[in-house]
């Protein structure tokens, strides 16, 4: 099946008991046991599985193209998953860019647990190697990044993983695997905010982790998965599930809109830069166009000026709603550097833009209007 099929197609079937075309939501949390006491079902109790639980992790792998996927109740307890299922003393090698919340992850709470982790440039190679240390368990990239929106070469830093024993964990968020396939490219383990694209309508919280193989450490997350419980409720899992079906039209036209966008404002005076990995001056461009079948929704812009001229511009937008997150069908414009904690590195005249599904004349429209 093509990805548009898939999308649709994979995890669901139509009810067996009604001929429901949409899926029941089950609500059950506890399972009936058959007279011998097996569960011919295959469900017991809510925490292990659920029917629409199962139909999202089904159709998730099947999109990413791994051997199992394991559902989470948002994308920071996917990525606790992966950390939890390492040991302390372990090492874990991460962007200097990383996702801001997973960095204080790692900082804080896991540091004390006794994980240790460094944070270095994933672009830069010969620095990926020379950083990797006897204990390095993960490799954790983020491409494209956030908010920077740099470009990692998968194959490149999976190869210098493997060479060393470590795994390749890919956070696939802001690429969707409508437009980059990281377990293609050498990547071991994707993980998702399925809170942004994924669900696609800012309406649902998720995580999802996808495995190339079912090994010991895949099943280590499932048995964390079942021993803790951070799961999606079923109307969360449902609800996500439903985004997924227009997942391939809305990257296309997130795509489409973005490239027209990052084209006005990388001509526009009061705009010092613009960091989108669609434009040929980006310096992911490349490797971008290597691993990509499109760049997504996501970019950023420098502002001439600081931070008061950057807030400025955000507070004329009429269309853009200012607001955190990304992958919505609405577009969003954000300020970073003021919802990162002190002594983030990201610039001050930086704003983000999630560029959404309305017509992108609009779009274009508000932001000369707010940039004038
Ligand atoms: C949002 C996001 C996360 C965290 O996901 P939540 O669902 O908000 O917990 C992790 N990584 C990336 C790249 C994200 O954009």
């Amino acid at each position: 099946m093509e990805r548009e099929t898939q999308a649709i197609h994979a995890g669901y079937q139509i009810d067996p008991t009604t001929g429901a075309i949409v899926p029941p939501i089950y609500l059950s949390t506890t399972f009936e046991r058959d007279a011998d006491g097996s569960y011919s079902h295959g469900f017991m109790y809510a925490r292990h599985h659920n029917p629409n639980r199962n139909a999202l992790e089904e159709n998730s792998c099947t999109l990413e193209g791994g051997a199992g996927a394991a559902a989470f109740a948002s994308g920071s307890v996917a990525m606790m998953t992966l950390f939890q299922a390492l040991a302390p003393n372990d090492h874990v090698l991460a962007p200097d860019n990383l996702y801001f919340g997973i960095q204080q992850m790692l900082k804080t709470l896991f540091a004390g647990w006794g994980l240790q982790s460094d944070f270095v440039d994933m672009t830069d190679l010969a620095l990926v190697e020379k950083s990797i240390r006897p204990n390095t368990k993960m490799v954790l990239i983020e491409t494209p990044s956030n908010p920077l929106l740099k470009i990692t070469d998968i194959q490149a830093v999976a190869d210098i993983a493997h060479q060393h024993g470590a795994m390749l964990v890919c956070d696939n968020t802001i690429a969707t695997p409508i437009l980059q396939r990281p377990l293609e490219h050498g990547a071991d383990v994707v993980v998702h905010a399925t809170t942004k694209y994924l669900g696609g309508h800012s309406d649902v919280m998720g995580g999802m982790i996808v495995a190339k193989e079912n090994n010991a450490f895949f099943q280590k997350i499932q048995e964390i998965q079942a021993l803790c419980g951070a799961i999606p409720s079923p109307f969360e899992s449902w609800l996500t599930l439903r985004g997924i079906q227009t997942l391939p039209y809305r990257m296309a036209a997130h795509s489409q809109n973005a490239l027209k966008v990052a084209e006005f404002l990388s001509q526009h005076p009061n705009v010092e830069a613009v960091l989108y990995p669609g434009l040929s001056s980006h310096a992911g461009y490349d490797v971008a166009k290597k691993q990509m079948e499109g760049f997504g929704g996501l970019m950023s812009m420098l502002v001439k000026g600081g931070q008061a001229e950057a807030m400025a511009v955000a507070a004329k937008v009429k269309i853009f709603a200012r607001a955190t997150s990304f992958g919505g069908t609405h577009s969003l414009i954000e300020h970073r550097a003021s919802i990162e904690a002190p002594g983030t590195k990201t610039p001050q005249n930086l704003l983000r833009l999630s560029i959404g599904l309305e017509n992108v004349d609009d779009l274009i429209a508000d932001l000369g209007q707010a940039l004038a």
